[in-house]
């Protein structure tokens, strides 16, 4: 049986976010671990690290994870941007650590027109910078498929292959499949002759047991469109099947696969995509 959940709030601190999973019926929950969209955020207090621990222990709710903040470009050719970039990611790495997460989900980044070779480049020396900082870290690098909008590299599983070879600590990195983004970027796994086709793909390139998270959209957009815009699991252009070979596919009963589609603040969306997704997995 697959672990489901979806992305929560942390408002009112991070351990929160576990009481909300479990209201709704996470098996596993991402988080945010600081304000996804400025450079710095006050660190986590120590009673609130020690009562997230503690909440994980009462829930039950395992894996959790966090995406970092999504100003963050490790692929830029900015020099300024690119070392508050770092400086950002290394905080993300220090807050998952401290709470004992599984890693930390980050979109590869940007190049800006400097070109893919280049951004790749820089995306390696700047995950060298962090680990090395972070030594002895069991907190992941979650390096995450996009849809390849714009300038945005990790639309081909090769080239999130590539910055894994690359790195000096391979064994920090691994990856987060994300069902929009892949479909987005052009992989077919609406048939189970086409989602074999992409596992294949995807375990010659990434290795199958280097996905350690799934991210669960559907897409607003068809086959290939490069464009990144979640809908409700069956709703868009992915549709439920594409749904139901990943839930019953046994290599990933272990691995947590979370919702990231549009929410109200009673969740009753999470809700309802989650009573969709476990209706398509067979007895
Ligand atoms: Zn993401
Ligand atoms: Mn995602
Ligand atoms: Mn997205």
């Amino acid at each position: 049986m697959p672990l489901l959940g979806a992305h929560m709030s942390v408002a009112g601190g991070v351990s929160k976010a576990l009481d909300r999973g479990k209201s709704i019926g996470c098996d596993t929950i991402q988080i945010f671990t600081r304000n996804n969209n400025r450079w710095v955020s006050k660190p986590i207090p120590p009673e609130e690290i020690q009562r997230f621990h503690e909440k994980v222990k009462e829930t039950g709710i395992w894996p959790v994870f966090s995406h970092a903040a999504y100003l963050i470009n490790l692929a830029g050719p900015e020099e300024g941007l690119w070392e508050k970039s770092i400086a950002a990611f290394l905080d993300e790495l220090e807050r998952a650590e401290a709470l004992g997460l599984l890693g930390v989900v980050l979109h590869p980044g940007s190049h800006m027109g400097a070109g893919e070779e280049e951004g790749i480049r820089r995306i390696v020396a700047a995950l060298d910078r962090c680990h090395e900082a972070t030594e002895g870290y069991k907190t992941l690098t979650l390096l995450e498929v996009t849809a390849g909008t714009g300038a945005h590299l990790g639309y081909r599983f090769e080239q999130l292959a590539e910055i894994r070879a690359r790195v000096r600590h391979p064994e920090r990195v691994a990856f987060c499949f994300d069902t929009c983004h892949a479909f987005a970027a052009g992989y077919d796994f609406r048939t189970e002759e086409g989602y074999a086709r992409v596992m294949e793909e995807l375990d010659r390139t990434l290795g199958i047991e280097n996905v350690r998270a799934f991210h669960l959209n559907d897409s607003k957009h068809p086959l290939g469109s490069r464009k990144d815009r979640h809908e409700h699991i069956g709703k868009g252009y992915i549709g439920l099947d594409g749904f139901r070979w990943l839930l019953n596919d046994p290599r990933f009963d272990t691995v947590p696969m979370v919702l990231e589609t549009p929410k109200s603040k009673d969740m009753h969306e999470d809700v309802e995509n989650l009573a969709v997704l476990r209706s398509l997995i067979r007895g």
